[in-house]
């Protein structure tokens, strides 16, 4: 078992060395962790998506409680294999949405770009797991060529997401080609990377990766923390690397059944991300992903962790909660009423106390 003690430094904490020896089998997860009979049968029929975690990332588990919130993100379970009514493979569209391959356009401006199909560590959640893991492929210079000229020839875009998989298993070299060749574009205004190796290998995020990114400015990252156990002393350092580097972080939650449904872990987790730097952006109520089902929450979960975060922390503390409306419809903010009625002449509304208020519209 690859643990950190018998590792030497240099090692462990080269992020190329943690990508190399990912966790990918039962025998290897059976000497890291205690695992349960359902996990390892499970691990015996992963077919349908691929397992593989960084030896950090596994480091951070609790080797011996199956309901460690790590764990669980990593880990399949029998649950993972069982088909329901509701499942899609596409929950989102992307692949309508898709007019070349490896663009997504579904808002009217701003795109995805999906740079490669590997990840550092495969999330059982993950909701584009239809595509990722399978092949561990990158795009191609002839792939990437249509997908730029697409962005080229659509001058309304002004947002390119740079995503996957995770665009951070590429290498440095590879992925500055791929930022100059959208920053030059003249039209495009901002990059976003979205990725979650800050959190599954942190050590990807070197002083001379953020240098790199630095070139491509203003760019923005999207990491993805789902519980406050996630935020150690090495994800905190990739952090205020990229945050010193100038690079606003956003995190986007998926909010997990099991694994961070609670309020206190809710409150817990952004009040912990804002030391870091790390503005939470979204929660997300879990996709109709198959092999999710276990993983869902009713959308009531929700609403009731956004009512005991608004006006109990900080508001910048406090991401926006959506449903990422099945069959392509995007991001729906979903909240607490706070209106009780509203007249021409005032609005009535409550605040977090439940107290009521009356604020009077402008006079005519
Ligand atoms: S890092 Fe993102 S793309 Fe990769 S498995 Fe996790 S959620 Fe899916």
């Amino acid at each position: 078992m690859l643990k950190k003690q018998d590792i030497p430094a240099q090692d462990w904490e080269d992020w190329q060395w943690q990508f190399r020896y990912r966790l990918r089998t039962l025998s290897q997860l059976d000497e890291a962790l205690n695992l349960t009979d359902d996990e390892k049968e499970s691990l015996t029929k992963t077919t349908r998506f691929a397992v593989g975690i960084t030896p950090y990332f596994a480091s951070i588990m609790d080797p011996h409680d199956p309901n460690c919130p790590i764990r669980r993100q990593a880990i399949p379970l029998g649950a993972e294999f069982i088909s329901h009514s509701n499942d899609l493979p596409d929950p989102l569209a992307e692949e309508t949405r898709s007019p070349v391959p490896y663009i997504v356009h579904r808002y009217p401006d701003r795109v995805l770009l999906i740079v490669t199909e590997t990840c550092h560590m495969y999330c059982r959640h993950c909701t584009r797991k239809r595509r990722v893991g399978f092949h561990e492929e990158a795009i191609t210079s002839e792939q990437l060529a249509i997908a730029l000229k697409y962005i080229e020839e659509h001058t309304e875009v002004r947002d390119v997401l740079v995503s996957g998989g995770d665009p951070l298993s590429l290498g440095d070299e590879r992925l500055e080609r791929i930022l100059a060749e959208v920053h030059r574009i003249k039209h495009v205004e901002v990059i976003r990377i979205g990725s979650r190796a800050p959190i599954t290998n942190p050590f990807r995020i070197t002083q001379q990766f953020v240098e790199m990114l630095r070139q491509f400015h203003p760019i923005w990252m999207n990491v993805q923390f789902n519980h406050p156990n996630e935020i150690t002393a090495e994800s905190t350092k990739a952090c205020e690397r990229l945050a010193d580097a100038g690079i606003p972080l956003g995190n986007q939650t998926v909010l997990l059944r099991g694994i961070n449904d609670t309020v206190e872990i809710q409150k817990h987790l952004v009040q912990k991300l804002v030391q870091i730097r790390v503005r939470p952006y979204y929660l997300y109520q879990c996709d109709l992903v198959q092999g999710l089902e276990h993983f869902r929450t009713p959308v009531s979960r929700g609403i009731e962790i956004m009512e005991h975060l608004r006006g109990h922390t900080s508001g910048f503390a406090i991401p926006t909660f959506v449903i990422d409306a099945p069959g392509g419809g995007g991001k729906i903010p979903v909240t607490p009423h706070y209106v009780l009625y509203q007249t021409p002449e005032k609005i009535v509304l409550r605040n977090y106390e439940g107290k009521v208020f009356t604020y009077p519209e402008p006079i005519k």
